[in-house]
């Protein structure tokens, strides 16, 4: 069986940034501006001798309220179809209330979900995941998908399960 992993969070944390350097495509497309990706994008990759599948998703709107308007089908519809959710989050925006409207909606989800905090490239790590442990979604992960900060690590720790 290949894992799959969902991507999932507001639109312009890093999303397709962390799809394409996990699947190695120029498939899913990057802007710098929000909410680009309207569809899911499903890509495969390979760490060592595992294959995964990972799913890229639009994101949910920052300016919705309530988990049913915040949460784009298109997400749920991916968090269904994924083993493993990984939640990102912007390390430098810091909490914002879409955030925290997916982390309700995940904590009760079965799903397997790994809280990932983007963009902490010239950061400090641990200055930089604090104020996320507010999620209660356990201990925050920081990444920078851009330069591949930390990104090997946490998918090998990810996959270690399948
Ligand atoms: P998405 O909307 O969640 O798919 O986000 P994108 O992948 O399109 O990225 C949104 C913006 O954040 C783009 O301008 C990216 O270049 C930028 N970005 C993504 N990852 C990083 C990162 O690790 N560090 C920094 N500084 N910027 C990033
Ligand atoms: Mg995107």
């Amino acid at each position: 069986m290949t894992p799959v992993i969902a991507l999932v969070g507001r639109p312009n944390v890093g999303k397709s940034t962390l799809f394409n350097r996990l699947t190695r495509s120029r498939d899913a497309l990057v802007a710098d501006f929000p909410g680009l990706t309207r569809d899911r994008k499903y890509g495969n990759g390979q760490l060592g001798d595992k294959v995964y599948t990972v799913i890229d998703t639009g994101g949910i709107s920052g300016d919705e309220q309530g988990i049913d308007a915040a949460m784009a089908e298109q997400s749920l519809t991916a968090i269904d179809e994924a083993d493993i959710v990984l939640f990102m989050v912007d390390g430098r925006a810091g909490v914002m209330p879409a955030d925290q409207a997916i982390a309700n909606h995940l904590r009760v989800n079965q799903k397997k979900t790994w809280l990932v905090v983007n963009k902490t490239d010239g950061l400090d790590e641990l200055t930089a995941t604090a104020d996320f442990f507010s999620l209660g979604l356990g201990e925050p992960h920081p990444i920078a998908a851009a330069h591949g900060r930390n990104v090997t690590a946490l998918i090998d720790e990810v996959l270690s399960p399948f």
